[in-house]
Order: structure tokens, then C-alpha cells, then sequence
């Protein structure tokens, strides 16, 4: 059969308020033309992160009716526990209420002043939380992951001998572990091949160095390797996903990704000394090791979620949908990152709307016309979210993240139809200024006029 369908029926469902043009044009000017201003009830279709924005299963909805709400050993902690061991292997397992609280963790144990933290792309929060350590986080990808037309089907690849020569420069001693992204988020959501994935472990042997992964979205990515890359047709996705953990020693995870929930992280190690220094500090700021900071029905969710999203019938259905946005896309002669990622599509803002100036926010014009015209939220990745402090970023991009589950094809064929209406329409449309602006992460709160 040529068609994909959902892998689900529908069991219940959230209204979509529908609203006017006008209605949305007042608004824009209500939110100072910045999209993390408006309400979420004046949205159509909410494309602003794919982060715990998934819908649960009926299965996840009767794992919260079961949460065991105790204190310490709770029953399901011992669900979320098992079913984590069965797909990674690993032995100290501990939840965390975001991907972000295991970053923290870990690299308070590792991190500090005077040390390197390797990854391909370091995801922002990463970034922020070996930063905040005192310790440098250095991004390794390959060239063709920073070149948004290139085809290489794992554009989030490490470059290797960066990798080697970095050790060679700085010495293994600065360097408390080598960290890799998969799928590569920074990096507009490329898989990164199990032949890198077990070079990066031969490196990390070489300098008896300690491999972890920061595996929001591991089955998406296993699901990549398992369609691209030569020998992996047959193997089924969680023996990929066996293998890919088995080569590292530990692994943080936001479960607002791959995980299925709306909430939830974890923390892994094969170590019993990191381990145990790690549960020290999620005692201290989350909690006890059985919850780390989350009900017990959030295990169950979690639980539940780890095991839905190694399916192949949903990563057939997730991946395809978000390709198929891109091709439509393309297919329309508009400029995106290529070739389409696991769960965004980029849209090359500059290549859209080349006569607006970059210090005009190109990439926020397009969102900006993207929710006027159509009520859809998307999220500028450019000039606004980047550009101060002397920065120029390379590119401009528009992110239309794709939530797991929640939207169908006639909901992407409708973005696809808006899209392609502004596209047509482009030299209508018009650069921003900044009214008012806070000293950092400005583009969530900021406020713009239109030029
Ligand atoms: C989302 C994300 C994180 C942070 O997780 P939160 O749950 O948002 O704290 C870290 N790394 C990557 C690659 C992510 O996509």
C-alpha cells in the first residue's frame, strides 16, 4: 500500500479553536509579534517543539490510574526500571523531572573549571549546563552537518579525527567524557551511523575515556540507521537500539522526546562510582531515587513510552510524516535543511525572503506570516534567537517541529497549503525591529514591531 496511515485510532479529542485573520493579526500586535507571547488557544496547529508535546496512549493513560505513589521502591519505579534495563542495559537507572535536571546532574560530577566536554552539536541546554560547571563544550560535527544542502545521510556524524586531534591538543586529561547527540538536535535532527557511533567508543578506549549519549531520541535515530546505512536493513529497532547503548557507558534523556510523555528525564551509568555520586545530587535537588522528582504514575507513563516508540509501525508513521512535509516543501521550490530530519523541518528563511536584511529578522517575518496567514506557530532559529552580543549567525531558519502523535496527515496538508500560499505572496512580506528586549535568551521574551 502506498499510503502510511496513523498506526492509532482516535480516542479523545482536543478541540482547535478556529479563528480569523483579523482575529490573529490583533493578536501578533497584542504579543509584540513574538509567537511565545500568544496563547495556545489562539493557535491552529502548534508546531513550536516536538517536547512534551505527544500525545499518550490509551495503554500511558491506564499506567497513570496505576501509579504507585510511594515514597521509596514504589511499583512503578520497578516498571520504569525494567523496561530501561531491557532496552539499554544499563544498571544505575534514575529518573529526573527533564532531560535537563540529568545534564545538571552529570556534569556536576564531571564537569568544572579547566575541563573540554566533546559532543557532535551540544544541544542549548548542554551547552548551558557544562558551561555552568566552569567546564567548554567544543562541537565536533562532521562538515556536512553544518551545510544545510548537503544530502549525507548522517549529517550528525562526529568528525573523528577532530575528535583525535582534540585529545592529541588538549590532553585526555581535560576531557571527562566524549558526549554524542542522536539524534543530532542542534543540528536540525540528523542521525548519527552506528559506524561513528563505534568509532567514537574505539577513541574513547584509546584514551580509556568514559562514552555517553544524550539519547532524547534514540529510536528515531535507530530507525535512520536501520533504513540507511549498509548491513542494518534486517536487524530489528531495538536490537539497534541494544547496540547503540552497549557501546556507551552512560546516557542522559529527556522522555519528552523519544520517551512518550509529557514530562520525565533519566540518568544512566554503567559506573558504580558516578553512579552513586549522581544519586547523592538527585537526593539533594530532585529526590529520592525511586521518583527523582516525578509522581509515580509518571514512571508508568515512561514505562509505557519507551516501549511504544521502538514500534516500528509508529517510527514508520513518525518519520515518514515529517519527511513528507519536506518534500512537499521542496517539491513547492522552497529552501530547507536537507535531507529532512526525524522530527523538524527547517526552513531557509533567507532563501524565502531574501529581500528583507538579516537585521531585519527574516526568519521572524516568515513566522510572523506563517500564524497570520494560518494560524500555525513555528520558531525562529536565526538573527532573533542568535544574532546579539556581535553575533552573526550563519543561518536563518524557521523550525516546524512535529509533535508525536497528535497531529494527522490532513492537519500537515493544510501547513503544507499555508506554506506554500505565503511562499507565493513573499515579497509582501515585511522585516522586524525590536522594541524592548531583555539581556539574555531574548527571543522568548522580546517585543517586535513590524517595518
Ligand atoms: C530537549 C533536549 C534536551 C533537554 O531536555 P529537557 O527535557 O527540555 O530539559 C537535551 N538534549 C537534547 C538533544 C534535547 O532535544
Amino acid at each position: 500500500m502506498k499510503t502510511i496511515i496513523e498506526p492509532f485510532r482516535v480516542k479523545a479529542v482536543e478541540p482547535i479553536r478556529m479563528t480569523t485573520r483579523e482575529y490573529r493579526e490583533e493578536v501578533l500586535k497584542k504579543a509584540g509579534f513574538n509567537l511565545f507571547l500568544v496563547d495556545a488557544k489562539d493557535v491552529l496547529i502548534d508546531l513550536l517543539t516536538d517536547s512534551g508535546t505527544g500525545a499518550m496512549s490509551s495503554e500511558q493513560w491506564a499506567g497513570i490510574m496505576r501509579g504507585d505513589e510511594s515514597y521509596a521502591g514504589a511499583d512503578s519505579y520497578h516498571r520504569f526500571y525494567n523496561r530501561l534495563h531491557d532496552l539499554t542495559g544499563f544498571d544505575h537507572i534514575l529518573p529526573t523531572h527533564q532531560g535537563r535536571a540529568s545534564e545538571r546532574i552529570l556534569f556536576e560530577v564531571v564537569g568544572g573549571e579547566g575541563k573540554i566536554v566533546p559532543n557532535n552539536n551540544h544541544f542549548d541546554t548542554t551547552r548551558a549546563n557544562v558551561e555552568h560547571s566552569g567546564a567548554k563544550a567544543v562541537d565536533l560535527v562532521i562538515e556536512e552537518g553544518r551545510s544545510p544542502k548537503s544530502r549525507h545521510p548522517f549529517k550528525g556524524n562526529m568528525d573523528i579525527e577532530k575528535l583525535e586531534a582534540l585529545f592529541e591538543e588538549v590532553g585526555p586529561e581535560k576531557i571527562p567524557l566524549v558526549m554524542v547527540t542522536i539524534t543530532n538536535n542542534s543540528g536540525g535532527g540528523q542521525p548519527v551511523s552506528l559506524e561513528n557511533i563505534r568509532a567514537i567508543r574505539r577513541v574513547c578506549d584509546e584514551y580509556k575515556k568514559p562514552f555517553f549519549l544524550d539519547a532524547c531520541r534514540f529510536s528515531e535515530n535507530a530507525y535512520f540507521i536501520k533504513r540507511r546505512e549498509a548491513g542494518q536493513g534486517d536487524r530489528s529497532i531495538n536490537g539497534i537500539v541494544r547496540e547503540i547503548f552497549d557501546l556507551a557507558d552512560g546516557a542522559t534523556i529527556s522522555a519528552k522526546k523519544d520517551g512518550l510523555v509529557n514530562i520525565g528525564g533519566v540518568l544512566m551509568f554503567r559506573d558504580d562510582v558516578l553512579a552513586q555520586n549522581a544519586r547523592n545530587l538527585l537526593i539533594l535537588t530532585e529526590g529520592f531515587p525511586t521518583y527523582g522528582g516525578l509522581a509515580g504514575r509518571d514512571l508508568e507513563a515512561m514505562a509505557q513510552g519507551f516501549e511504544e516508540v521502538t514500534h516500528e509501525d509508529y517510527l514508520q508513521y513518525r518519520i515518514r510524516s515529517t519527511e513528507y512535509l519536506g518534500e512537499k516543501l521542496l517539491a513547492a521550490g522552497i529552501g530547507i535543511v536537507e535531507p529532512p530530519g526525524g522530527h523538524a523541518i527547517y526552513i531557509d528563511a533567507k532563501e524565502f525572503c531574501p529581500h528583507i536584511p538579516q537585521e531585519q529578522f527574516p526568519g521572524q517575518a516568515v513566522v510572523c506570516a506563517f500564524y497570520r496567514h494560518a494560524g500555525i506557530r513555528a520558531v525562529e532559529i536565526g538573527s532573533l534567537m542568535f544574532g546579539y552580543g556581535g553575533n552573526k549567525p550563519a543561518m536563518e531558519l524557521v523550525r516546524l517541529a512535529i509533535p508525536r502523535r497528535v497531529y494527522t496527515q490532513s492537519h500537515i496538508d493544510y501547513v503544507i497549503e499555508a506554506i506554500i500560499e505565503v511562499f507565493e505572496k513573499r515579497k509582501e512580506l515585511k522585516g522586524y525591529e525590536i522594541v524592548e528586549e531583555p539581556p539574555h535568551l531574548r527571543h522568548f521574551t522580546a517585543r517586535l514591531r513590524e517595518l
